[in-house]
């Protein structure tokens, strides 16, 4: 078989599993053998680049970088919905459109109303052309590479489509996939987002395609445009599941006002059990003839109407705001009112998340605030009670220095979020960088939950994360509440953690914005923690997915005489700071930096690497007075050799490089 037709085999066969996992639930391959598929095609449309496809599903692993987002007329309106919450209101439409339209009309669609950004999509030939925002209506956002990302999205469509038509659907993100991106933001002390909704429709306009593509956006789709071979909505709909399209089972076709009502009466109940938000339902009529006559008012489709649930929302009285400080040092002001009983739960603080959302709110002590809770999702203040409000004078001003420690917060560029820079001295963070340290994620010391690393902070046993490894039985035993068998334990299970892996040790020491999956990254890409010390902003972001914001982070962390110290008795204590420690071969080239540059003739640059860490020595990519070797191969950088006469450094070819390990 040719490469052409390999390719092109390949991308039939991912498009179809794709579409069978995302939209019919089915693997028909395990998610490895996928990879793998995915990986191959990958590496020859790199060497193939002659048989690009803008819709092959490499694109869904994201790449492209949008600056800014082209805007495009509608070939028809995006209107909105006229909505209600009442159903006497929906008695009364159906009254209205059968007057306008002459006849009864007792056939309808009910659907449920998705909380997410809505989408148009243009297909051609059977292949996405381009996905525009609702925008104002009129005019929409070109986000195609971001929507490309969209894994349940048919790139390609299968069966008898029309030729040319738009599809509309909602880019929602699901619970889970909500809370998951969260956890791993909190884990890399970044603000929090607030809800699915906004999350959804912020990431469509995300610049970075290979951003979208990890935040696992669902797209449900509601509507086939400027269609007329049809009868009726609910048969389109249907018929566009074969295309590819997801369209969600819990539509219903009714043909009458009780039946309505039993569908929003039902959902009402149902809709917390649901693994994504809505905030209603949508009545459509169905026969596309009399959508049709019964046409559009200025804003608005006359042949549907939303029927909104009320939102899970109570007013109660602000009484203070405090503020915590993270384990990361940001500080996070949380709101205390009133107890109030939300859905079932009683509730009495919410995360104000940062002070632009103390400011935008204008808040004073006293205020009403109306607070929502919906799902699964913490409560949040969603507004002010503008009739009742709290004094002027008790305004809410953001505190300026640390509640724990009083050093003076600071604000970094970009960020939303206030910080108390003294984080080897903050008690709160101390106490919760331990805590992070010892985490099961982490380095997992098992029987050394929270409130005992609060009781050895307090006591005086550990001040900072290197000595956990001093800790010795004595110290343990005369304290409260510790018996001789969990001293024992503890200590057990502490020399237990010396084995965990360099990239968990780097994910515990607890840098900023450097999670596990970046902690991962980095220890794979760099190998040992002196490389990642002495790595150079380039070499930092020579590494896939860290951008400014980690390797500020990772900078300032390193620039911290005291983290450094840390990291040094660490290292004495026999923790493991490089990756490849198991298959070192020897010391030949024990902590030298040294640098590669060009091509070379029989070894790949990846091998070399390897042999660089499995033989003792650094990597790093900038030529600097630290660095003892280049290895340079054929066009080797003008700027790295002129560098290198200028420091007097050895460049060795591939030869003398295997000569000297050969010794
Ligand atoms: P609204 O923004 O409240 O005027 O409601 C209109 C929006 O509801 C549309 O732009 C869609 O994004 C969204 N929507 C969600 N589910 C549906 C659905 N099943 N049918 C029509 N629109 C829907
Ligand atoms: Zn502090």
């Amino acid at each position: 078989m040719n490469q052409e037709d390999r390719i092109k085999r390949l991308r039939k066969k991912l498009h179809i599993y794709n579409n069978a996992y995302y939209n019919e639930d089915e693997s028909l391959i395990s998610d490895f053998e996928f990879d793998m598929l995915l990986k191959e095609l990958e590496e020859l449309e790199k060497k193939y680049p002659q048989f690009y496809d803008e819709n092959s599903p490499t694109v869904r692993i994201g790449g492209e970088v949008t600056k800014k987002f082209q805007s495009f007329n509608h070939n028809y309106p995006m209107y909105s919905l006229a909505n209600t919450y009442s159903k006497d209101e929906i008695k009364e439409w159906i009254r209205r459109i059968e007057k306008k339209y002459g006849q009864n009309i007792n056939d309808f669609n009910c659907e449920l109303k998705f909380d997410g950004a809505s989408i148009n999509l243009y297909y051609e030939k059977g292949k996405l052309v381009r996905a525009l925002t609702r925008g104002d209506g009129i005019k929409g956002d070109d986000v195609t590479s971001n929507i490309k990302t969209i894994k349940n999205i048919p790139l390609i469509l299968n069966g008898a489509y029309p030729e040319k038509f738009e599809i509309r659907g909602e880019v929602i993100l699901p619970i889970d996939s909500f809370n998951y991106l969260n956890s791993k933001r909190k884990e890399e002390g970044l603000p929090l987002f607030r809800n699915p909704r906004n999350t959804a429709s912020g990431s469509l306009k995300l610049q970075d395609s290979r951003e979208v593509a990890v935040r696992r956006l669902k797209c449900f789709f509601y509507s086939v445009v400027g269609e007329n071979s049809f009868l009726f909505h609910s048969e389109l709909l249907k018929k566009s599941r074969q295309w590819g399209f997801f369209i969600p089972e819990t539509m219903k076709r009714v043909n009458s006002v009780d039946e309505i009502f039993h569908f929003i009466d039902f959902w009402e109940n149902k809709k917390t059990e649901l693994p994504y938000e809505i905030d209603g339902i949508v009545i459509k009529v169905n026969s596309i003839k009399v959508q049709n006559e019964l046409d559009f008012t200025s804003k608005v489709p006359r042949w549907a109407i939303s029927y909104k649930y009320k939102a899970e929302r109570q007013s109660t009285r602000l009484l203070s705001v405090t503020y915590q400080v993270g384990r990361t040092g940001a500080v996070t002001p949380v709101a205390n009112f009133e107890p109030i009983n939300l859905s079932g739960t009683i509730v009495k603080r919410a995360t104000l998340h940062n002070s632009d959302q103390i400011e935008k709110l204008s808040l004073r002590i006293g205020d009403y605030v109306y607070v929502e809770k919906g799902g699964e999702i913490i409560p949040k203040i969603v507004g002010i009670d503008q009739l009742r409000r709290g004094n002027f004078d008790d305004l809410i001003k953001f505190i300026t220095y640390c509640p724990d420690c009083g050093s003076k917060l600071k604000k970094i560029q970009g960020e939303a979020q206030h910080y108390c820079k003294n984080e080897n001295e903050c008690k709160t963070q101390i106490i919760g960088k331990i805590q992070h340290f010892v985490s099961r994620k982490a380095m997992n010391i098992e029987g050394f939950g929270s409130e005992r690393v609060v009781l050895l902070f307090n006591n005086g046993v550990i001040n900072n994360i290197a000595e956990i490894y001093k800790i010795e039985i004595e110290d343990l035993v005369s304290l409260e509440g510790m018996a001789e068998k969990s001293a024992i334990n503890l200590i057990k299970s502490i020399k237990q953690s010396k084995k965990q892996p360099f990239q968990k040790v780097l994910f515990s020491i607890g840098i900023r914005h450097v999670g596990e999956t970046v902690a991962s990254k980095l220890a794979n890409h760099f190998g040992s923690i002196e490389n990642l010390i002495n790595s150079s902003y380039d070499d930092l972001i020579s590494v896939e997915e860290i951008g400014e914001k980690i390797i500020n982070s990772i900078i300032n962390y390193f620039n911290n005489s005291q983290n450094l110290l840390i990291i040094e008795k660490l290292l004495k204590v026999g923790l493991n700071f490089k990756t490849v420690e198991n298959n070192k071969k020897s010391n030949i080239l024990n902590g030298k930096n040294i640098v590669i540059s060009g091509t070379f003739e029989n070894l790949s640059r990846e091998k070399i690497k390897q042999l660089i860490l499995e033989n003792g020595g650094n990597l790093s990519s900038a030529v600097n007075s630290k660095t003892k070797i280049i290895i340079g191969g054929q066009s080797i950088g003008p700027s790295k050799k002129k560098k290198a006469e200028i420091l007097k450094i050895p460049i060795i070819s591939e030869k003398d490089f295997l000569e000297m390990l050969d010794t």
